[in-house]
């Protein structure tokens, strides 16, 4: 039912807010004057449904959340205004998801309205999420490689952005989303190569994320072959902060690739103790070996980079420290 429910946000302020419009109720009930209690329960309840889009101020930069849902990938992007952009919603799992348990909660903490979610690849530990996240927080925009899987979450995904009317889009190399000075350019794929292949993790959408100097690149499951299609293209893929492809699975970061990208921060999303085997030590060796930092969620937890523009500030275990991105590393 429309408006049976509302969403808020998991804090102590909400705890008190529900309380005062419970037992504003209550009053209203018993009481021989119950306008007065009764309008204190309403306004209770408005504050704490709008509490979640008030952003908490604005920031000095641009943040990526590399949140850890376990064995799946979901990255959040924050600009100085308060708005966000998701990449991936985690995995689903039997009567839940990570969309529902971790992005959404995570946001609505923080402050903000999601602009924009874009799908790396249809598999579980990646749209999982997805369905919840686009039905209670509505971006605008959906972006999505448009590879044919016929995973179950994949097309609810899709439902839910046709019911809610969020307008999907089909990545291509050179679109890109621009909010609050972050440009977020998309480098792949394209149909030429995507019409060919049978695996969806060989058509994950590639996205650069600049902001100043800064350059995030975030790469979903991408394989080898499709880290040489980029190569082969002369893809512009330096970038500061890796979002390591497929959960450092040694079916990705090949030596050259990595040599093109040459990360000083290599974040790996994984789950501890998954049945695969991620991270691959050879992967974690070949970071090492262009000098990347390597952060991986299933041992820092959730995983936040700042940047001015310029520096590059990363939190992690409870600890902050400054990213060293001398151009001279390049
Ligand atoms: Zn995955």
């Amino acid at each position: 039912m429309p408006g049976a429910a509302i969403t808020v946000t998991t804090t102590a302020v909400t705890a008190v807010l529900a309380a005062c419009a419970a037992l504003s109720l209550v009053v209203a009930c018993v009481s021989r004057y119950p306008s007065r209690p009764a309008i204190a329960a309403v306004g209770s309840l408005a504050v704490m449904v709008f509490v979640p889009a008030i952003p908490l101020g604005r920031t000095s930069g641009v943040e990526l959340h590399v949140l850890d849902v376990g064995q799946g990938d979901a990255i959040l992007l924050r600009t100085d205004a308060g708005r966000w952009v998701l990449f991936d919603a985690g995995p689903a799992w039997n009567g839940s998801d990570a969309g529902r348990r971790v992005v959404i909660p995570y946001v609505l903490r923080r402050g903000g309205s999601l602009e924009s979610f874009v799908l790396s690849h249809p598999h579980n530990d990646h749209v999982g999420g997805a369905a919840s996240v686009l039905s209670a927080m509505h971006p605008h925009t959906y972006w999505d490689a448009a590879f044919a899987g016929g995973a179950e979450a994949y097309i609810g995904s899709l439902a839910v952005a046709r019911n809610k009317g969020i307008d999907w889009h089909r990545v291509h190399p050179g679109d890109s989303i621009q909010i609050d000075g972050v440009t977020v350019s998309f480098l792949a794929p394209d149909s030429i190569w995507t019409v060919g292949l049978k695996d969806p993790n060989l058509a994950s959408t590639i996205a650069l994320v600049r902001y100043g100097m800064v350059r995030f690149l975030l790469v979903g499951d991408a394989e080898r072959a499709e880290e040489d299609w980029l190569l082969a293209r002369h893809a512009q893929l330096r970038a500061d902060v890796l979002k390591v492809g497929h959960h450092g699975s040694s079916t990705s970061s090949s030596d050259e690739f990595l040599a093109a990208v040459h990360p000083a921060l290599a974040v790996i999303s994984v789950g501890a103790g998954n049945k695969y085997g991620h991270p691959s030590r050879d992967v974690i060796h070949a970071l090492a070996l262009v000098g990347a930092e390597v952060l991986r969620t299933d041992e820092a937890g959730t995983i936040v980079v700042r940047s001015d523009g310029v520096r590059i500030e990363v939190e992690a275990n409870g600890e902050k420290w400054e990213l060293v991105r001398d151009s001279s590393r390049r």
